[in-house]
């Protein structure tokens, strides 16, 4: 199929945009790297009037460190992201999910900020943002606001974002000297979207995981934090026992949806192998 008409503009600072935005309303569409929105608007799931191409505007680009804070700018793409030595030091669980996500052509035009927008539940940056207790920074004609990943995906592509409003960067805290992060993630062949991934970040001692967040895509209609999972393990020497009692907490606290590849029971159980894995390797490597 073929897209509808619309309109394309191409403004070249943020001031322009706003406009744009008040004058079209829900009839407009951010375009970034298009491959997500692109694709919907072929198969008619959306028809906007116009599409806003945020490609030109450089304040929406740049990877900063701002006080304590990894700032990526909204139109960075995957493949920088993975390819950043500067991320690779201050948010190392960045670089490990990279990878997972689709193929190399589409991770060399896909945007950080479309998507934590588009919040895909089987995404991995939202699920990133979200282990690493992240912040989505948003503008609008009246102003910026910063909003924590705990508070911003709230459904199924849905969140709190506000009509208006654009994101214009991500921001991460800086990793400390005792920071740990993991990810990954079962996906049927390398490149599609995982049947179930887990992003894993927090701050260890020892043995031990002193600060732990554990976060998993492709359960539900959000990317899912497991928060009893992560208090049996918090502050507790990792063993062998204690990893059970984890699992068995995940299984407790979390029900997946199903879709058309894997039914709920088939992806709790994945979860489950993922978290036992994760925490595993954390056990090993302290002890090792
Ligand atoms: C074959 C294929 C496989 C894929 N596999 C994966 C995968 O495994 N994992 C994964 O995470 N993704 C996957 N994707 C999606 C890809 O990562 C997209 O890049 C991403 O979802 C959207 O980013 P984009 O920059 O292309 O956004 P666009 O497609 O341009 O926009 C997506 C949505 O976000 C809105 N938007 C864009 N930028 C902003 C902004 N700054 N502020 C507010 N709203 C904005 C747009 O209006 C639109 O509604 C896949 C895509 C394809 C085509």
């Amino acid at each position: 199929m073929k897209a509808p008409a619309f309109d394309y503009v191409k403004p070249h600072s943020l001031a322009e945009v706003f406009p744009l935005l008040q004058q079209y309303g829900d009839e407009a569409r951010l375009l970034a790297g298009g491959q997500t929105l692109l694709a919907t608007l072929n198969m008619r799931l959306s028809e906007p009037s116009v599409l806003v191409d945020l490609s030109a505007i450089t304040e929406l680009r740049g990877l900063t460190l701002a006080g304590a804070m990894l700032r990526i700018g909204a139109m960075v793409t995957h493949s920088e992201i993975e390819a950043s030595a500067l991320v690779a030091q201050h948010a190392p669980l960045l670089p490990l999910a990279a990878p997972h996500i689709a193929h190399r052509a589409i991770r060399n035009l896909g945007t950080l900020g479309g998507s934590i927008a588009y919040a895909d539940p089987a995404a991995e940056w939202p699920t990133c943002l979200l282990a690493l207790d992240g912040v989505v920074v948003a503008k609008s004609a009246t102003g910026e606001r910063r909003i924590r990943a705990d508070d911003f995906f709230v459904d199924l592509y849905t969140t709190t974002l506000l009509p208006g409003e654009i994101i214009v960067a991500c921001e991460f805290p800086v990793a400390s000297a005792n920071h740990w992060c993991d990810f990954d993630e079962l996906a049927r062949r390398h490149g599609d979207y995982a049947i179930v991934g887990l992003a894993g970040a927090g701050q260890r001692s020892e043995n031990t995981l002193a600060q732990v967040r554990l976060v998993f895509l492709g359960l539900g209609a959000t990317p899912l934090r497991a928060l009893q999972a992560e208090g049996v393990v918090k502050s507790q020497p990792l063993t062998a026992s204690l990893i059970n009692q984890a699992v068995a907490a995940l299984k407790n606290e979390l029900s997946a949806v199903g879709d058309l590849t894997s039914d709920a029971a088939t992806k709790m159980h994945l979860a489950g192998v993922l978290l036992k894995r994760m925490l595993m390797k954390q056990m090993q490597s302290k002890n090792a």
